[in-house]
């Protein structure tokens, strides 16, 4: 697999070359569960409660303080298969005990959750407990960025970063008591079928206010907040989600949720049929995988990747043990590997996916998102968000017979254009697409892809869903002759992962922009059959 082109390595966030943040006053090193995947861990999980903490120079995990970060780490998590919960026996432990040895899994030391458990009472749940940290860490973080000139304002700071989590997390429960989660989420998570798996026949009836025209397709992380996909379903003429995780297409999990009223019947998958497994797809790390490394699978690909330092801190970790580390550094490894998508390039040698790579396990043509002044962060971001084609296309298969002469396409939220691609290599025709995207970068990398693949259709660009009011749909109906399909994922910021702090659900800022793809799709339906 190719490298990424040096001259992208230097904008935006530099990953590899940010120094370590010290922390001085404080005696916090990690904020919660979320900053703190790197070496400590290893400290803190495996030897914490039996010695006394070593002596450590507190230290934010500044490779980590991207947003995207959260974002990343967590929904990693969520979206992970083998992630599993130690099966160590606990049952001899106190409660205290037990909470401080939760925490330290978390990679915090033991001096600091002590702390936070003395400052919290003896009541707090580890939830509180860690909202404490995580505020802790904030103030501090607040403070060392501060400039020496300014007042330094931190114990405000940190009392409103607390009162801020109470107040989330008071609204958090409310919501939960409220929600009535009816949907499942199946295991194993094939939907109504996948290519290999196809001994199970599936039927379902569509509720008439569903049936097109248009066929709409509309796509989510399937590991939403509580009632979230019973929201969706409720708006979208209560069709039914299929979730589908497209390690059954690729090498790599993808758990996400869609909904749509195309016939299910008979599909066919992309050809050739990608690889599925790590070595096939990436033939190169077979050299160097250790057997102890028994992945199989990538996890969800995401946004960002892991760090050139966290890699040089597990190089250094597996140097000391000739081949063979013990059970618990293992361990270590394995978590961040998983964590991280990380995959090994030479001995005692692991890497991030290129993102040649990931352009390759989401099924897009070599170099999609390469060059034109895109960055290599941009490259990730935008790949992180986008459709598994193969997952996309098996579902989108069933429109090449209905549609010989080809489709109109609306697509919401196009991004990279997993739509568009997916269309284009079942051979479906794509005759008008009016492509919604509010990311420059991502336009131009649509339109570029349009030009390179000589289209002879029309591409429409839009930016905004909300600026796509009702008189503008009404018009393109009109000049296009109506839409064949409505495509569309809307952004899952507030939705991925199992961060607390900033999932707000549906009404979350950028999430609550799946409203506009009912909106649009609805006027599109109301349109169209207005005019049969
Ligand atoms: N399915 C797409 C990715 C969807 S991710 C693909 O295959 O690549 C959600 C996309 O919505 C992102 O690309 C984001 O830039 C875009 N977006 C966010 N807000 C938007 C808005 N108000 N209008 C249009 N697009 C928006």
């Amino acid at each position: 697999m190719g490298g990424n082109a040096s001259g992208e390595e230097s904008d935006n966030i530099d990953w590899d070359t940010e120094d370590e943040l010290e922390i001085q006053n404080f005696p916090l090193s990690s904020c919660s569960t979320l900053t703190n995947p790197g070496g400590e861990a290893i400290v803190c999980a495996g030897e914490a409660l039996e010695n006394s903490p070593p002596q450590q120079k507190p230290v934010i995990d500044s490779d980590h303080s991207s947003s995207d970060y959260y974002e990343n780490f967590l929904d990693e998590i969520s979206d992970s298969d083998s992630w599993s919960e130690d099966e160590e026996n606990t049952e001899s432990l106190s409660d205290k005990e037990k909470t401080l040895l939760s925490l330290a899994k978390m990679g915090y030391t033991v001096e600091e959750a002590s702390i936070a458990m003395d400052r919290c009472g003896p009541d707090a749940s580890i939830d509180e407990i860690t909202d404490f940290l995580c505020a802790a860490q904030m103030a501090k973080a607040a403070d060392y960025l501060l400039p020496d000139d300014e007042p330094k304002p931190k114990r405000k700071f940190f009392e409103r970063e607390l009162w801020k989590r109470k107040k989330q997390r008071r609204y958090e429960k409310r919501m939960m008591s409220e929600d009535s989660e009816t949907i499942r989420l199946p295991k194993p998570m094939i939907g109504f079928g996948v290519p290999m798996e196809s001994s199970q026949t599936f039927h379902r009836t569509l509720p008439e206010a569903a049936m097109g025209p248009p066929y709409f397709y509309y796509e989510n992380v399937a590991l939403a907040p509580k009632g979230v996909w019973d929201t969706i379903k409720r708006f979208l003429y209560d069709v039914e989600p299929e979730f589908v995780d497209s390690k059954y297409f690729c090498a790599a999990a993808r758990k996400r949720g869609y909904v749509h009223n195309l016939p299910i019947d008979n599909r066919f998958p992309l050809l050739p049929l990608p690889p599925l497994t790590i070595h096939e797809a990436l033939p190169l790390t077979r050299k160097w995988w250790p057997s102890w490394d028994t992945r199989t699978k990538l996890n969800c690909l995401q946004t960002c990747i892991g760090s050139a330092k966290l890699t040089d801190r597990i190089r250094k970790a597996l140097e000391d043990w000739d081949g063979e580390p013990p059970l618990r550094v293992q361990k270590y490894v394995l978590d961040e590997c998983r964590k991280w998508n990380l995959v090994w390039v030479g001995r005692n040698k692991l890497a991030p996916l290129e993102a040649d790579e990931v352009e390759m396990l989401l099924g897009f043509p070599r170099n999609h998102t390469r060059g034109g002044g895109i960055s290599r962060t941009d490259r990730y971001k935008s790949l992180g968000n986008s459709f598994q084609i193969d997952t996309v296309a098996y579902h989108l298969s069933v429109l090449k017979d209905l549609y010989p002469g080809g489709i109109n396409l609306l697509s919401l939220f196009s991004g990279i254009g997993g739509a568009e691609v997916s269309l284009h290599r079942l051979g479906i025709p794509l005759k008008t697409v009016v492509s919604v995207e509010i990311s420059e970068v991502n336009r131009n990398i649509v339109r570029g892809w349009w030009e390179q693949t000589n289209q002879k259709g029309n591409l429409i660009d839009f930016t905004d869903v909300q600026q796509l009011d009702g008189d503008r749909i009404e018009q393109l109906i009109h000049s296009v002759g109506g839409f064949d399909l409505v495509i569309g994922g809307s952004p899952c910021n507030n939705l991925a992962g199992s961060n607390r702090h900033h999932r707000d659900g549906l009404e979350g800022k950028e999430s609550a922009l799946f409203y506009d793809y009912f909106r649009i799709l609805d006027l599109v339906k109301c349109i169209m059959g207005r005019q049969q």
